[in-house]
């Protein structure tokens, strides 16, 4: 969390732009047989395939989207690439390049900005995807990442979000509600750092949901588990803000219900004990805390047995017909109707 006095610091201006890009982007290796040029040239060239391409961006931006006092550079630059293959495989493909833009004002040295690029090329490595191409400008005021994703998908394995049925089972990968308190915990330290600035934190006990929050993974996993299943979903979406607002996601476009059971909500451990110390309702915070990057899908129910016990994957509920209307069934089997907070809700 401190700054070090005695880092290296070395100005990005003796550098200058392509000086950067070429610092900053000489050890990546280019792996996929798609990628017939990479970075280097006016554009990238990838060779076409059979297959349909996905195209997902995501924007962030330092003090919106993220704080650099407790997010460290290299784990920023690991995230930007994950909530970005997060997108691909909730279309049920694989992702295959990424290009990376970035904006960064004078008070970042090289060295932060060599930070950020080990923690893309440790995502890019352990996923499989090559960097191409990108874009570096200076900005006034802190740091913006941009990060595209170019993926692949049969045609006939794409999964929209507009394709649940009525009676279809609502399916979630791995827990939730854990990034949104590991923010909380970084929040609460951070401030007892400003009072104290020689208190070291104790962070053993949140370890797992800190590091949901800092070193989120994108379920790769999934869409090759569920082709192993021989399982197709019927819709599928990112768990990015929540499992409310996801739902309602599927439930408009896909014009059905859904019935959500509050006691089959997957959560760690961690999270129920961090849960009861903040004193907030693990309900609430699956429901509505954000970046968990878990995959949300629907099946059909004939497909119950082939995912029933698998250990990566929860049913939390069924779709409904739309007249229905959302809603979540509590343990005390009373019905209420789901709302679309965000993790904003939460921070009341
Ligand atoms: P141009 O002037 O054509 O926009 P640039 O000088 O910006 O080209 O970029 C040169 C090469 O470096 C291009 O291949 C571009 O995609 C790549 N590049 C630029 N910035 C980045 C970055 N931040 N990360 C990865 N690649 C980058
Ligand atoms: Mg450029």
């Amino acid at each position: 969390m401190l700054e070090d006095k005695n880092q290296a610091r070395t100005s990005l201006s003796e550098l200058g732009e392509f000086g950067l890009i070429n610092h900053i982007t000489k050890h990546f290796t280019l792996k996929q047989t798609s990628t017939v040029k990479g970075i280097g040239d006016d554009a990238a060239v990838l060779e076409a395939s059979e297959q349909q391409t996905l195209i997902t961006t995501d924007l962030l931006v330092e003090g919106v989207h993220f704080d650099l006092s407790y997010m460290p550079l290299k784990h920023l630059g690991y995230k930007s690439v994950m909530v970005n293959l997060s997108d691909v495989y909730a279309m049920n493909g694989s992702a295959e390049q990424i290009t990376v833009s970035i904006a960064v004002s004078n008070r970042f040295p090289l060295e932060a900005i060599e930070e950020l690029y080990a923690g893309i090329q440790l995502a890019c490595e352990t996923y499989g995807v090559d960097l191409i191409g990108g874009d570096t400008t200076s900005s006034t005021k802190g740091i913006l990442i941009s990060v595209t994703a170019i993926g692949k998908v049969n045609k006939e394995d794409v999964v929209y979000r507009s394709g649940a049925k009525d009676t279809d089972l609502i399916v979630v990968s791995g827990d939730l509600g854990g990034a949104y308190l590991g923010l909380q915990v970084l929040e609460r330290e951070k401030q007892v750092f400003q009072v104290n600035p020689n208190n070291q934190p104790d962070l053993d006990n949140y370890s797992y949901i800190i590091e949901r929050q800092l070193k989120p993974e994108a379920r790769k996993d999934i869409p090759k588990l569920l082709q192993e299943l021989g399982v197709k979903p019927t819709a599928m979406i990112d768990i990015s803000d929540g499992l409310s607002s996801e739902i309602m996601h599927i439930c408009s476009q896909s014009k059905v219900g859904c019935k959500i059971y509050e006691d089959k909500i997957p959560l760690d451990p961690q999270v129920i004990s961090t849960c009861e110390e903040f004193d907030i309702d693990s309900t609430m915070v699956a429901l509505s805390g954000g970046e968990d990057y878990e995959l949300l899908f629907t099946v059909s129910i004939d497909d119950y047995d082939k995912i029933k016990a698998n250990p990566h994957l929860t049913v939390v509920g069924h779709i409904t017909e739309q007249a229905a209307g959302m809603n979540l069934v509590t343990r005390a089997n009373q019905e209420i109707e789901l709302k679309a907070q965000g993790w904003n809700a939460l921070q009341s």
